[in-house]
């Protein structure tokens, strides 16, 4: 590649070299933005600025990186969930905008000022904990990973949102759950089967396994967090659990073994039941 470039002639030349992206421009001027910290409407101001040498060597850098499919929010370090920037990292799962639902059935079944007690299950960078934290001020918030990676990013992430009352657990489960009991349990556990070959395509292939893949079928971490939930839950509490969109019969049969009532599934915008909802009686 040539010394000087225009970001107009930068662009086009990285986005012609991602031939294995769906989104090679889109995925060029988001690394772009990222190496210039402007935002991408900049480039359509000003397309005939001649980026500087080092400029252009970050930005031929992240386009190599890219090239060899390496997730373009582990790039940049980031991604948005619920209108907020998240840091993120390969030591935690890249937050998805499925994820949101979650957040859709919370205010759906709590007030926005209601005094109530939420246990996030593997929060990994923490998106669940600090969105709720944030939109329900009146809740007390308990986070919990099993990775003090994931954990210390969660952490980064609660400072830089302000959320200052979460209370982060190092925790495969419940395991180091002092016997509380809350009025919501909440978790994205792990649920692809170790065999499912989406595991080899994509942003999937670079995202810590620890927070994708669980045992028999997928369904492992369902049954450890199903089975013990109810300990841990208020009379009348909720449990709500993101899941995959063919798994959501199975989540509900384990939920109704473990004493759960008023079982409900939550489509996607897509219309696949992608998260179900239980009460303790
Ligand atoms: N929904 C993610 C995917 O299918 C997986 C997230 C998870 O396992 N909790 O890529």
């Amino acid at each position: 590649m040539s010394h000087r470039l225009t970001i107009k002639e930068a662009l086009t030349q990285a986005a012609d070299l991602l031939t294995d992206s769906d989104s090679s421009l889109l995925d060029s001027e988001v690394l772009l933005a990222h190496v210039l910290k402007k935002t991408r409407s900049y480039f359509r101001a000003w397309p005939e600025k001649v980026l500087t040498p080092n400029e252009l060597k970050a930005f031929q850098h992240l386009i190599e990186q890219r090239k060899t499919g390496q997730p373009i929010a582990y790039l940049t370090g980031e991604r948005e969930f619920w209108s907020r920037s998240f840091n993120v990292s390969p030591d935690v799962l890249i937050p998805r905008p499925d994820t949101e639902l979650l957040i859709d059935i919370v205010q759906e079944n709590f007030s926005p000022d209601q005094a109530f007690s939420i246990l996030d299950l593997g929060t990994g960078s923490g998106i669940i904990a600090i969105t709720l934290a944030l939109e329900f001020k009146n809740a007390t918030v308990t986070a919990v990973d099993i990775s003090e990676k994931a954990l210390s990013m969660a952490k980064k992430n609660a400072r830089q949102h302000k959320a200052d009352h979460i209370q982060f657990i190092l925790s495969s489960w419940f395991k180091n759950i002092p016997k509380n009991r809350f009025d919501l349990i909440i978790s994205n556990p792990p649920y692809i089967s170790p065999n499912d070959q989406h595991l080899r395509e994509g942003d999937v292939r670079f995202e810590p396994n620890s927070a994708l893949i669980a045992q028999d079928n997928g369904l492992d971490d369902f049954k450890k967090i199903i089975t013990k939930a109810s300990v841990f839950l208020n009379p009348k509490g909720t449990i709500l659990l993101e899941h995959g969109f063919q798994q959501g019969a199975i989540v509900k049969n384990l939920l109704e073994s473990s004493g759960f009532v008023q079982i409900r599934h939550y489509q996607d915008i897509q219309g696949h039941v992608r998260a179900t909802l239980g009460k303790k009686p």
